[in-house]
């Protein structure tokens, strides 16, 4: 199979263990959130496809074959500690890392003006990162695993720290990248922006993989299911409204709506049976949960949760 396989990789830091059978797949085209509570494993699982840690059993494969040092040079890595030179100027540092994953100085240096213009950067060229803000020093981060046009992009956290403008920028440059064959795996605690961004999921937890699938997928696992109500006008009759949904956790209820947690199992004929006569909807729904929700239970069921 082309593209990365993580395959049950323990890595162990004195007698924490880091990793204990993390698994799963990017394919080339895929876009993967990495998805995990704090200590998960997320960093240490991106630094084990770096080779960056030292890995007691387990392996990783890239197009089928043990990832090796040529490999790992053609990886587009952002780490979670950003790794530029303070002091070198923008433009310098760029060229730099695409010559030290083997473009011609020519090349380096077009391709690096070319996505610092693309990433809004144009005028900064010259400046040193240091005097750069936070969100503009990601900027250079990203395009520095970018600038030798990468197969694998391994991004821990990109989205840290940036405003909503820079959150846009970034996720279409990784759109972008995966529409054009790229395998991406990218880190990140924005679920609203995960569930927006990309069509499949791994969720992490203790150091292995514990759901994995699209986010419709792991969406449609939950037990749970969210009704929404909304009327047109306000109830005439205080009986009618609120709706009485046996065991429905209310969520909100106000004069013209009402949102409620139920089980998978209620239907939504059963739902709109409990919405009182003379009401007029203005819209009703019964869906699964955000995947917020579904990181939660999947997270909770091994009890690290509480
Ligand atoms: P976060 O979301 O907080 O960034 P993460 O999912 O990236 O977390 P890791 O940084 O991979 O998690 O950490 C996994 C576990 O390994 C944690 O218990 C962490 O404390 C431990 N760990 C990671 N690196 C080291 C290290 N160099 N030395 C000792 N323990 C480490």
């Amino acid at each position: 199979m082309n593209g990365l396989a993580v395959e049950d990789l323990h890595v162990s830091f004195g007698n924490v263990r880091a990793l204990a059978g993390m698994t799963f797949r990017v394919e080339p085209g895929q876009m993967v959130g990495f998805l995990g509570p704090n200590g998960a494993g997320k960093t240490t699982t991106m630094r084990a496809i770096l080779g960056l840690v030292s890995v007691a059993s387990g392996g990783v494969r890239w197009n089928d074959r043990p990832i090796d040092d040529a490999a790992r040079r053609s990886i587009g890595y952002m780490p979670e500690e950003r790794g530029l030179y303070p002091r070198m100027k923008v433009h310098e540092q760029v060229t730099y890392f695409g010559r030290l994953a083997g473009l011609s100085a020519r090349d380096a240096r077009d391709a690096a003006a070319s996505w610092l213009e693309r990433l809004g950067l144009g005028e900064r060229l010259t400046s040193a990162v240091q005097d750069l803000s936070h969100g503009n020093q990601q900027r250079v981060q990203l395009a520095v695993a970018l600038v030798h046009e990468p197969r694998l992009l391994v991004l821990d956290e990109p989205f840290s720290g940036l405003d909503p403008l820079a959150v846009a920028t970034m996720s279409s440059i990784i759109a972008e990248q995966s529409a054009g064959g790229t395998s991406v795996l990218f880190s990140s605690h924005q679920l609203d922006l995960v569930e927006g961004l990309c069509d499949d999921v791994v969720i992490v937890d203790q150091g292995r993989s514990v759901a994995t699938g699209t986010v419709g997928e792991l969406r449609a696992a939950s037990p749970l299911r969210i009704v929404r109500i909304e009327l047109e006008h306000e109830a005439a009759d205080d009986a009618a409204w609120p709706p009485h949904i046996a065991d429905a956790d209310v969520l909100e209820s106000g004069p013209l709506r009402y949102r409620a947690r139920v089980t998978r199992e209620m239907e939504p004929a059963d739902v709109l049976r409990a919405i009182g006569p003379g009401l007029v909807l203005r819209s009703f729904s019964v869906e699964p949960p955000p995947l917020s929700e579904a990181f939660l239970e999947a997270v909770s069921r091994r009890g690290s949760r509480p």
